[in-house]
């Protein structure tokens, strides 16, 4: 088991190291539905092995495409949709998966499997070969960020891009809880190799489209406020996604508006998955103050997270999820 607490990755960073200059052959992989950090870590480790002049391809499965509308400036040069042929041969590094099921393809689980586990998630599961969990991190960006130095590979704009976007989503633009030092030490280095920050800004937070807009509307119209708001909730069904005409990926952010309300101890956002006959639910959790730990909520109903933003799958109803939530979150408050 790896270190915990502000000590965490310091013993594993460098085993990560050696594991990259030995190795030739790389595949990398993230969670399914990725994020701003996924993708950028993914882009970012791949630029950074070519630059070493590794073989490194990323994966990505097919149904991932096309990706939500605010990452598809992302290229993907070496991006493959099918696990590679030689997959024995190479080493499979995950980056940002708590757990190795949040990457859904089995071909990259098996018990020979050489895995470099990357991520910051406290409750990450150490399924790798070599586990180098930063649970101080901010984002698994900072952490693919830290390695650069040391393997003597300085950010190009593709890069930098890369790593700003995982920087910027995951602390929501740098005012989350998480954000530390190192977030704007990581900032002030790729602002200086030249990267566009407003262009990225725009890129990630404008360009919406109105369907998007639509589903918030929708969401904010049948919110609910429970327990004094212990719990701000809102559900979203498919029926919702069609009025609105938006794609699912367009619910991102909304359990952004859901925290902001006055007196929220945890945001919740549930919304019905398009896969499957409709009773399959996507849960959003979020923390406002962190006197609720919404990752220990997430893990009761399958899932995970952090302490403040977490999530999980469902097959409860809705009214079947708000009991579950009130009674979880009573048990922390
Ligand atoms: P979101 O609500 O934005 O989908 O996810 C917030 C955070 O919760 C993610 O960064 C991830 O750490 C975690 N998370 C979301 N869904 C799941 C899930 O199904 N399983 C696990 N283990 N973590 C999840
Ligand atoms: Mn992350």
């Amino acid at each position: 088991m790896s270190a915990v607490g502000a000590e965490s990755g310091v013993g594993t960073r460098q085993q990560i190291l050696d594991e990259i200059r030995s190795a030739d052959k790389f595949v990398l992989v993230t969670h399914e539905h990725p994020d701003g950090d996924a993708l950028g870590s993914l882009v970012a480790m791949h630029r950074v092995l070519c630059a070493l002049d590794k073989d490194s391809v990323m994966f990505m499965a097919a149904d991932e495409f096309p990706l939500p509308h605010e990452y598809r400036f992302f290229r993907f040069d070496g991006l493959q949709s099918h696990p590679p042929e030689d997959l024995d041969e190479r080493t499979i590094v995950f980056l940002d998966c708590g757990n190795i099921d949040r990457n859904p393809i089995d071909a990259f689980k098996g018990d020979d499997a050489h895995i470099l586990n990357i991520d910051h998630h406290h409750d990450n599961t150490r399924f790798g070969t070599v586990n180098h969990v930063v649970e101080d991190a901010s984002c698994t960006a900072e952490i693919v960020w830290d390695l650069m130095d040391p393997l003597g590979v300085s950010p190009t704009i593709e890069i930098a891009e890369a790593l700003y976007v995982g920087l910027v989503t995951d602390t929501g633009k740098f005012m989350y809880e998480n954000t530390g030092p190192r977030a704007h030490e990581m900032a002030a280095e790729l602002i200086a190799a030249g990267i566009d920050v407003h262009g990225i800004y725009r890129r990630l937070y404008e360009g919406m489209p109105f369907a998007k807009l639509e589903l918030l509307g929708l969401a904010l119209s049948r919110l609910e406020i429970v327990d004094d708001g212990a719990l701000t909730f809102a559900y979203l069904g498919r029926d919702d996604f069609r009025t609105a005409g938006a794609e699912e990926s367009h619910s991102e952010g909304i359990i952004d508006h859901l925290r902001s309300v006055d007196g929220t101890k945890v945001a919740g956002l549930a919304r019905e998955l398009f896969d499957g006959d409709g009773a399959r639910k996507k849960v959003s959790l979020r923390s406002t103050d962190g006197e609720v730990d919404v990752s220990a909520i997430a893990r009761a109903g399958g899932g995970g997270g952090h302490r403040r933003a977490a999530g999980f799958t469902t097959e409860l109803s809705h009214a079947e999820l708000v009991a579950f939530l009130r009674e979880q979150i009573a048990t922390q408050l």
